[in-house]
């Protein structure tokens, strides 16, 4: 199984690739998860790491594409992926676009995550009282928004011309279970 989530910051896309990645044992690939241990390591690319993420800023593509095109070559890879928080923007589509078609990748399904903006904002103020992300706070999220209107939503428009009936949209705003129960009829409808 490999999959896609998309979707705005705290639309509740890292939850359900976890629960997805456990049933199916396959790896969560989370940009922002694998950024921030990188951070910790608190070496010039943690340094650099830290200044632009604090901000809500993306991490140069010069960064993060090779990070991606490693771990989808590796051994945990073989059996799938859940794909969460990339591609970005236009250059991190077309170089992961193109990194599929060269190593003979077919994405089974890509999920947009739709929420509307109170919603996300609401749910990142919940999640910064119990992980404190330094990431969590509202000018920051402003940023991150913002960002992803900008520059990651309207690669929305390359999925569903690429990839057809692979893309489809997800109601975010549901409950987690009704979530995770509209993802399951879709996995099962398309026979993943
Ligand atoms: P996330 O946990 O997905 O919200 O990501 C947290 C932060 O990590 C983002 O605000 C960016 O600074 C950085 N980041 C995560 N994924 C990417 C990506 N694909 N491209 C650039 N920066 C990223």
């Amino acid at each position: 199984m490999k999959l896609i989530i998309f979707g705005p910051p705290g639309s509740g896309k890292g939850t359900q690739a976890s629960i997805l990645a456990k049933k199916n044992k396959i790896p969560h690939l989370s940009t922002g998860d694998i950024l921030r241990s990188k951070l910790e390591e608190g070496d010039d690319l943690g340094q650099e790491l830290s200044t632009i993420m604090s901000i809500g800023n993306l991490v140069p593509d010069s960064i993060i594409n090779p990070i991606v095109a490693d771990k989808l070559l590796s051994n945990d890879c073989k059996n799938g992926f859940i794909l969460d928080g990339y591609p970005r923007n236009k250059y991190q589509s077309d170089f992961l676009i193109d990194f599929l078609k060269k190593n003979n990748l077919d994405i089974d399904l890509i999920i947009d995550f739709i929420a509307d903006t109170t919603t996300v904002k609401k749910r990142i103020m919940e999640r910064s009282r119990i992980e404190n992300r330094s990431d969590d706070n509202l000018e920051v999220i402003k940023t991150r928004l913002d960002k992803y209107f900008a520059e990651t939503q309207p690669l929305a428009v390359i999925f569903k011309e690429k990839f057809k009936d692979k893309f489809f949209e997800i109601n975010a705003t549901q409950e987690i279970t009704k979530i995770q129960y509209d993802i399951e009829n879709k996995l099962k409808n398309a026979q993943i």
